[in-house]
């Protein structure tokens, strides 16, 4: 192993991408957040696990803020992205979220083609040469091993797909105008087995370039792919650190709990 890269492995952890300083998210008088503050680290993946309504999917789509559409939502803390707060007014939204691709729990394909579907987002940012967009297209395919299925029906109704391809064709839009992070809302929720086991392969490719943050709350799932864990449990933040740690050597009596499946799903504290 050469000097250089052993510097830039220094570097990656001493530089986290996503840097979350005491964010409390409430909905109207509803804290669904308190007061966490934590790192996420660059090149992996971190999962975020929990029980359901802990506040994953809100811990989520603070980090695109798409968390701003909600009704009567407060946001306090500062998020930071590469050391730039997210929430500070002078932020570009659009840009944030391209950097921020989301894969939502179900499939959202846009009422259009196969090809128009991929090409869209850089058709959004400007890119209007055929040849390059073509060439995005089957590339990102690819990328979401997708091209083999669709190469000679691109011009078909994306809606035509199954979930599975579906979801995958979301993937290759979210990948296509090259995102820094992917966000992930239990992405392999709605799909078949055969569908999730290569969703989850493909992210174990992606995290080589890009940071995923993924809700689940399937521990399996969070074993097979997790680097680093996030629990969640009612709004705070109980245990994180790397993924062995949490998963096998639990500090917390919650994590225990909630590992070993004796979860009660009730509202005490
Ligand atoms: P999870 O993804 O872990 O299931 P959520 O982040 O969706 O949890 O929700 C956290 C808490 O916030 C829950 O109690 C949920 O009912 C509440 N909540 C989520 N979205 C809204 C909303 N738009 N308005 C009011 N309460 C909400
Ligand atoms: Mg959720």
């Amino acid at each position: 192993m050469n000097v250089e890269y052993r510097m830039e492995e220094i570097q990656l952890e001493a530089f986290p991408h996503i840097q979350v300083q005491h964010l409390t998210v409430a909905y109207g008088g509803h804290v669904a957040l308190d007061d966490i503050s934590i790192d996420i680290p660059e090149r992996c993946i971190t999962a975020i696990i929990g029980p359901s309504g802990c506040g994953k999917t809100t811990l989520l789509k603070s980090f695109n803020r798409l968390i701003d559409l909600q009704d009567e939502v407060t946001v306090k803390g500062r998020i930071l992205i590469d050391g730039e707060d997210i929430y500070d007014p002078r932020t570009d939204v659009s840009a944030l979220r391209k950097k921020m691709g989301l894969l939502s729990q179900r499939p959202q394909v846009l009422p259009m083609s196969i090809y128009d579907n991929v090409a869209y987002g850089c058709r959004i940012h400007g890119i209007k040469s055929r040849r390059t967009l073509d060439k995005i297209v089957e590339r990102e395919l690819r990328s979401a091993s997708l091209w083999e299925e669709v190469k000679d029906r691109l011009r078909s109704p994306a809606a035509r797909l199954s979930i599975g391809q579906q979801q995958r064709l979301c993937l290759a839009r979210g990948l296509a105008v090259e995102p820094e992070v992917i966000l992930g809302d239990e992405p392999t929720s709605a799909l078949d087995p055969l569908s999730a086991e290569r969703i989850e392969r493909k992210f174990l490719e992606l995290k080589k370039d890009y940071a995923i943050v993924l809700v689940t709350h399937i521990i399996r799932q969070a074993r097979r792919l997790a680097d680093y864990v996030i629990f969640l449990y009612l709004g705070k933040l109980i245990e994180h650190g790397p993924a062995d740690e949490v998963l096998n050597r639990p500090k917390h009596a919650k994590t225990r709990a909630y590992l070993s499946g004796h979860f009660i799903e009730d509202a005490s504290p």
